[in-house]
């Protein structure tokens, strides 16, 4: 990284170095330390940042993208708001096809970043021409000089994750991580720094954090994809109804599977014990954690390290909106509404 006196060059700069944040409240029962990995401190407020900025380098270097041509990509959103980022930089139009499940918020703003949007159906195979897998493909071939990242793919996902997440964990613990949790969407994040994690210590357990109603937990299990796991579910960017290429599955040890309700009532827990706003699949991480712990997982002496993918912000809509949980049927009983938490004086 550049730097002179302490002004960054432009927000690329700002990719990766994410702190490490020890949680003390909402794991107080729990035996173990433990640590947020908080990527919405990237400049896009997500990991995406690291492998956007990771892929279209080497792209450069390669000498396949050069300035005026098109990327393209196919993303729940926080890859998409990366790449849009990064494309701005180093002067490049940026082309993404969306999943209809993305909240309109993540939509807007990949617009706002100047990407042209194509939004998708969610709930179709991934075969299907109307995909938003299919209708990446479809551009890529009818757009001549693009470049189409391929997240779900690309080797170089994992590699990104290889090189910084996993040397920035490494260090931030001095050695002494002895587990990561982390979710599963693309594969990269888990599978890159649980490479470099075990290259370092062959003896840290790497848990992987899957959704009801995706294939990847069984299909680490028996090598089988199984079609009758796939349903709709609600959280963005976590599980599969595809085995992505960049899962090394070899370095996951296991997976949890965890459910929209309890990770959504989880993030908002975070953000009321921690201080910490973070996304959704950041509750279904921390919600892995607490499941984990009921199970006996972890002793007294573990430093867990669970990654936080990307900011609460960008749920505002979702999971952080009191209307949007009680039409999931998230308020119950045990679960009230915070409306009481707001005083109308009139
Ligand atoms: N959380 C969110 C909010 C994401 O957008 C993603 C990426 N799809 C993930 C978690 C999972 O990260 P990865 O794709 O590296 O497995």
């Amino acid at each position: 990284m550049e730097q002179k006196n302490h002004v960054y060059n432009n927000v690329l700069d700002l990719v990766g170095n994410t702190p490490l944040v020890k949680l003390n409240r909402i794991t107080s029962q729990f035996k173990g330390d433990f640590y947020a990995k908080v990527e919405a401190f990237n400049p896009g407020q997500s990991s995406k940042d690291r492998i956007a900025l990771y892929i279209i380098e080497q792209a450069e270097k390669k000498g396949i993208l050069s300035p005026g041509d098109t990327i393209i990509e196919t993303t729940s959103g926080n890859t998409g708001f990366s790449i849009a980022m990064v494309s701005i930089i180093k002067g490049y139009e940026c082309v993404l096809a969306v999943s209809s499940k993305s909240s309109p918020d993540k939509i807007d703003m990949l617009k706002t970043m100047g990407a042209k949007v194509y939004v998708c159906p969610a709930h179709v195979s991934a075969d299907d021409p109307r995909s938003y897998y299919e209708v990446a493909k479809r551009l890529h071939s009818e757009m001549k000089g693009s470049v189409y990242i391929n997240q779900y793919f690309n080797q170089l996902n994992i590699d990104a994750h290889y090189y910084s997440t996993g040397p920035e964990i490494w260090k931030q613990t001095e050695g002494q991580i002895t587990h990561l949790v982390a979710c599963s969407g693309t594969g990269g994040t888990i599978s890159g720094t649980a490479k470099y994690l075990k290259a370092q210590n062959p003896n840290i357990k790497v848990i992987g954090v899957d959704a009801f109603g995706s294939v990847i937990k069984k299909y680490h299990a028996t090598r089988e994809f199984d079609e009758k796991e796939i349903y709709p579910y609600r959280i963005e960017g976590l599980g599969k109804n595809l085995i992505p290429a960049a899962t090394d599955f070899d370095v996951i040890d296991d997976f949890v599977k965890v459910t929209d309700e309890e990770s959504a009532h989880t993030a908002r827990e975070l953000a009321r014990t921690e201080g910490i706003f973070a996304g959704y699949t950041s509750g279904a991480a921390m919600q892995a954690i607490k499941q984990l712990s009921e199970a006996g997982t972890f002793g007294e002496n573990d430093k867990v390290v669970i990654i936080f993918p990307d900011h609460g912000a960008r749920y505002m809509s979702k999971v952080y909106s009191d209307k949007w949980m009680s039409d999931q049927g998230f308020f119950d009983s045990v679960n009230g509404a915070a409306a009481e938490s707001i005083q109308y004086i009139k």
